[in-house]
């Protein structure tokens, strides 16, 4: 029989607030894992039953000391354990016979090492299970949670000094990153919630810690740094959630370059997550993605202190003319507005100096530059002004820059309005920086990280509503061809299904038959090759343009033909594609393609010549809603070309907007078929003249 068959399923909750802990190879040396657990959870001032098991002693730091965890009179809610992998098993067997809830598994070399560890990862979990107990790691450091008072993690950053108890709540793939993060914030007086390293995530992962963060009220912002994603639709469910608790969900994403993913995987056994597939999800579901851990922190300590506000245009002030010339730069590069000022604020700011006063303001400036007494007032009059979202204060080097940041800090903790201050300086800045940790500030030492926060942080406030996306009317489910590759004309004629325009054309066997199908459409033409063996037409001598006759689409069908059986012996050539030439303003290319993680994303970037240059493509999942199209088509670096080009009439971007709701629509229904499928170019045309599809190829999995 098995005991624990009818047992409630443990739930992240009821061992994030342990009343029992029992520490396996507990030791009382700081240089051992097992040390630094328990001097950090006594640091930490635990005030439940703490159990040391170490079978060589009878105590250790003055508390009992058990030989195994079958000996321990009382439940035990947590058990943590960093001994060597080959007495984990048993060792988790024996908690799970003692009914420990959860075990915490320090332990290195499993499935991120070696099969030998895959396979003792596996056994780990299939234990657990039977056994009604959860595991957290292996390959992790545990849980900081200065909210419930514990720490049971051997991180040497808190031998020191205690974590500080904030609103940030945090999960990482890391624990070196968790450690330095925790480190960095309690450095700057920045405080967490729960700090959950999930290592290789063998049982618990990373999206059922971010669920407890989103029920748990003493969290306001998830941070998260992700090597890799092991469950798509576990990620995407933790996002919903997260977005309508409105919470911030901030990702430090990792392994974003090739060396970075093969890095990841021998660390924490993550497969990679297509970059630009993750930004596609990320930008659904209102999730901020960064790549920086220092912004990370700063963006959520902005969120946390100032929930919801955003940031649409920003006050500058600095001690000096330079500290106002470089961030007024880098809030241009970023697209971030400098507010101005109303007339009210002119008023009171105009006495101090002897000219009209702008944003950036150069309080050094002010009438007594030397001691910039007036530096709270000014805070203050610019903070008070309503077309202010946010004041920059960008200290530099200056006489008296100690005082200047304790007159601001008072300023800025008076005001509601949100504030990040930038510390410039190195040691010349150490009063100041003193001053401002003083008063709680949102500061950092760069413009950098300044400004990659702000981008974060308006990423949030200025995230899209989520959308159901709604099936455009009228549009009948297809199902995909036997085929395994479709070539241009097969291709149109799915995108004729689904309502999206395509130029008039028709295959044909024979130059002679080119000629007479020519005629039933509209001059000038264009002759391609059809050829399974040939899938860049261009580059195979394969695409005539600009044909001004039958004649000349004849004769162009013919030529082609003896080129490319000249050039292309072995490609067969299954006869002419005779097409109607459409003349667009703008080139875009458009795909569907199935990620092994997240299924089938389609695509839009710069196609043409631009394509290249640019690098330029924005990923979504389908299928989308005419607002993700929308929105889309913005995240695109040619995006200010949609409004025309050189002085010419906008483009037709509802057309586009309207293709790709279409085209995902397509995705969606030949989901467990599309491999991917490319249409290069769309060719756009001015407004209210739509976008026609010139090209397509696909390629679907066999039928089996
Ligand atoms: P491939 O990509 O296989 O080389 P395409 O069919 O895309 O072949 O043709 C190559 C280029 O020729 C396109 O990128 C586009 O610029 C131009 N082109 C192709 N078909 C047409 C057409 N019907 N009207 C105008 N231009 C076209
Ligand atoms: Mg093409």
């Amino acid at each position: 029989m098995n005991v624990y068959a009818d047992m409630r399923p443990i739930t992240v909750s009821d061992l994030m607030k342990p009343d029992a802990i029992a520490v396996i190879g507990a030791s009382e040396d700081p240089g051992k894992f097992g040390g630094r657990i328990l001097h950090s959870l006594l640091k930490q001032g635990f005030k439940g039953e703490l159990y040391p098991i170490n079978p060589a002693r009878d105590t250790v730091l003055g508390y009992k000391s058990y030989h195994s965890i079958a000996e321990i009179p009382a439940p035990v809610d947590l058990a943590i354990m960093a001994i060597p992998r080959e007495h984990v098993l048993q060792s988790v067997s024996a908690c799970g016979d003692a009914g420990v809830k959860a075990v915490i598994v320090v332990t290195a070399g499993f499935s991120e090492a070696d099969e030998e560890g895959a396979r003792l990862e596996q056994a780990l979990v299939q234990c657990a299970r039977k056994k009604n107990m959860r595991i957290i790691g292996p390959n992790c450091i545990g849980i900081i949670s200065p909210a419930n008072e514990f720490v049971l993690c051997p991180t040497p950053v808190l031998l020191e000094r205690t974590a500080l108890r904030g609103h940030i709540g945090l999960v990482s793939q890391s624990g070196a990153i968790m450690g330095t993060t925790v480190d960095r914030g309690t450095s700057q007086n920045i405080g967490f919630s729960h700090c959950i390293s999930v290592g290789n995530q063998a049982d618990l992962d990373l999206c059922d810690f971010v669920d407890f963060l989103v029920d748990d009220p003493s969290t306001h912002v998830i941070c998260t740094y992700i090597e890799g994603i092991k469950r798509a639709e576990r990620f995407r469910a933790a996002a919903l959630r997260c977005q309508q608790a409105g919470k911030p969900w901030l990702i430090m994403k990792a392994g974003r370059t090739a060396a970075g993913a093969a890095a990841a995987f021998s660390h924490t056994a993550s497969l990679a997550t297509n970059q630009v597939v993750l930004e596609g999800i990320c930008d659904q579901y209102g999730i901020v993605l960064m790549d920086d851990m220092e912004a990370m922190l700063l963006a959520a300590t902005g969120l946390v202190r100032y929930p919801g506000m955003a940031v649409r245009s920003v006050a500058v002030l600095s001690p000096s003319g330079g500290g106002c010339t470089v961030a007024a730069d880098r809030l241009t590069d970023q697209s971030v507005p400098l507010s101005r000022f109303t007339a009210d604020t002119e008023a009171v700011l105009a006495p101090l100096f002897s000219g009209a006063v702008r944003n950036p303001v150069d309080i050094g400036a002010a009438n007594d530059g030397a001691s910039m007494s007036h530096t709270e007032a000014i805070h203050r009059a610019v903070l008070a002004d309503d077309q202010v979202d946010l004041a920059l204060t960008v200290i530099t080097a200056a006489p008296d820059i100690t005082r200047f940041a304790a007159m601001a800090g008072q300023a800025i903790q008076a005001s509601s309005k949100p504030s990040l201050t930038v510390l410039l300086p190195g040691d010349a800045a150490s009063g100041a920086r003193a001053e401002l940790m003083k008063s709680g500030m949102v500061c950092t030492n760069t413009l950098d990280t300044a400004l990659r926060a702000l981008s974060a942080w308006r990423a949030w406030t200025e995230r899209p509503d989520i959308d159901q996306p709604v099936r455009p009317a009228g549009l009948a489910v297809s199902m995909p061809p036997v085929a395994h590759q479709l070539n241009e004309h097969q291709v149109k004629n799915a995108l004729t299904a689904y309502g999206i325009r395509v130029n008039s054309g028709l295959p044909v066997d024979t130059p002679e038959h080119a000629f007479t199908v020519a005629k039933t459409l509209k001059a000038p033409y264009v002759v391609k090759i059809i050829s399974e063996d040939i899938s860049h037409k261009t580059e195979a001598g394969g695409v005539a343009l600009g044909l001004v006759d039958a004649d000349a689409v004849e004769h162009a069908a013919r030529s082609m033909q003896a080129r490319i059986r000249a050039q292309l012996p072995d490609a067969k050539i299954d006869g002419f594609l005779v097409q109607e030439f459409a003349r667009g303003e703008l080139e875009l290319v458009m795909g569907l393609k199935k990620d092994d993680q997240f299924g089938i994303n389609i695509m839009v970037g710069a196609g043409g010549i631009l394509a290249e240059l640019l690098n330029d493509v924005v990923v979504a999942p389908c299928p989308l809603s005419p607002a993700a199209a929308e929105r889309m088509l913005t995240r695109l670096k040619i995006t200010p070309l949609f409004d025309g080009i050189r002085g010419g009439e906008a483009l037709d971007v509802a057309a586009v907007a309207d293709t790709l709701v279409r085209l995902s629509w397509l995705g969606h229904d030949w989901r467990d078929r599309l491999l991917e499928l490319d249409i290069n170019p769309v060719m756009v045309m001015q407004r209210a003249s739509g976008c026609v599809a010139v090209d397509g190829r696909a390629l679907l999995n066999e039928l089996t």
